[in-house]
């Protein structure tokens, strides 16, 4: 049990999935991807699922009203009371503010922010692999450049947010996953986050 929070930031393909089992794994704290727990909620065709779906497949975000809903119950359960992991939340300004109060609700604070940063063409490539590979539905091509576009739109703004509140830990995305692992855990230790 690690008492950690912190977040994954950075566009569609950097490997914040990946990179956000293996901290969580290290931190003993769930992972939460609204991405995975949207798709979920779709494939069970749940009241959720059929609001976000038409969002999803046109690569938009989904509504921060059904987003910041879904967090605010997920982060209440009973596995997140000593910390979390959250992949690709937030994603927009009220996002930020939103999961501000909910933190403030549990007299709690947000650790750091990771910033996986990844180059385009880079990002494009691996989600051309993926698309191959899991055949999701947003992962063709132009619906992953419609996702760039609204991740530089409306999330990249968000990183500086983040370097204000001096919670910013930026890492290069490129290379073995085992080395980002490593890299991301090494800034998060010396800006004094580690496992308790
Ligand atoms: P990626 O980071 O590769 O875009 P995700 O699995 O994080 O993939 O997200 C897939 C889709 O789920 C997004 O394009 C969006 O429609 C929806 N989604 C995920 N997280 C959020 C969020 N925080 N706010 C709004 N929509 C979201």
């Amino acid at each position: 049990m690690s008492n950690v929070r912190l977040l994954l930031i950075g566009p569609p393909g950097a490997g914040k999935g990946t990179q956000a089992a293996r901290l969580a794994e290290h931190f003993g704290i769930p992972a939460i991807s609204t991405g995975d727990i949207f798709r979920e909620n779709v494939k069970n065709q749940t009241e959720l699922g059929k609001k976000a779906q038409s969002y999803m497949d046109a690569g938009e975000n989904v509504p921060d009203s059904l987003t910041n809903d879904l967090i605010h119950d997920r982060i209440a359960q009973p596995d997140c009371a000593d910390g979390f992991l959250l992949d690709g939340y937030p994603r927009t300004a009220a996002q930020v503010e939103a999961l501000e109060g909910m933190l403030a609700e549990q007299s709690a604070t947000l650790d750091a922010a990771v910033e996986l940063v990844a180059d385009v063409e880079v990002v494009v490539n691996r989600l051309r692999q993926r698309a191959i590979e899991q055949g999701r539905s947003d992962d063709s091509e132009d619906v992953v450049r419609h996702r760039l576009g609204v991740y530089a739109e409306q999330t990249a703004p968000l990183i500086d947010v983040f370097r204000d509140k001096d919670l910013l830990v930026t890492v290069d995305g490129l290379g073995p996953i085992e080395d980002i692992t490593e890299r991301i855990l090494g800034r998060l230790q010396a800006a004094g986050v580690v496992a308790s």
